[in-house]
């Protein structure tokens, strides 16, 4: 078990990444991350081992006027060892996308494979990869949204997974076996796999079921 954290608004972003996280470490984990999409920026910070929410968090901004994304990652390693590389969020070969991902995909070699012979080129050892990947190949043919929509089709397996991109302001997520929930207020929406990672936050909260998908933006 992991956690999956994620914010999209204004407001207290260490805060909301520190304690979202904080509030997940119960579940396990080797190693932490988050991917913040800021005016024409997206950056990515990671750690490896435990203990490490509050370093990892310092470098975030205190408090955001501007509208920002935001999504974050406690991983328990189930494919490829634990080190940077292998910690979320992952991206595509144009670091532009960034995923983060409870679970497991069952069906990534194959399509691992099939992006391989298309060009892509995977840096990390785990089946979380592959979907930003696969959202780089979608988006060729198809709008974000739609990109991301396909892309969630492609995969098999238990997943709670959110993606978010360089210069885009949405988060945009799908639940298959994992907990993922949606809280609103009015500084923006907060997603997480558990309620009290949020709950100081908001209490107007949706739990999304299997097999679906959100879009959050303004
Ligand atoms: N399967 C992914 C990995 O090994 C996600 C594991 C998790 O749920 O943290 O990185």
């Amino acid at each position: 078990m992991c956690g999956i954290l994620g914010f999209t608004g204004k407001g207290k972003v260490r805060e909301i990444v520190r304690e979202g996280l904080k509030a997940l470490e119960y579940r396990g984990y080797d190693s932490c991350g988050y991917a913040l999409s800021k005016s024409n920026e997206l950056t990515i910070k990671k750690r490896v081992g435990k203990g490490k929410i509050d370093e990892l968090a310092d470098d975030l901004p205190e408090c955001l006027v501007e509208k920002i994304s935001v999504i974050a990652h406690t991983r328990w390693a189930t494919h490829g060892k634990v080190d940077l590389t292998n910690a979320h969020p992952h991206t595509d070969c144009t670091q532009k996308i960034a995923v983060v991902h409870n679970g497991i995909i069952s069906n990534y070699i194959s399509l691992k494979r099939q992006l391989e012979n298309k060009g892509h080129r995977f840096v990390s050892e785990t089946d979380t990869e592959v979907v930003a990947h696969l959202i780089e190949e979608n988006i060729k043919e198809f709008p974000f949204e739609k990109a991301v929509m396909k892309s969630f089709q492609q995969i098999e397996g238990s997943f709670a997974l959110l993606v978010i991109r360089k210069g885009g302001d949405e988060i945009i997520g799908a639940r298959n076996g994992s907990p993922l929930i949606i809280g609103a207020n009015k500084t923006g929406f907060f997603i997480s796999s558990d309620i009290n990672s949020i709950a100081r936050y908001t209490d107007n909260i949706m739990f999304l079921d299997d097999g679906e998908m959100f879009i959050l933006n303004k």
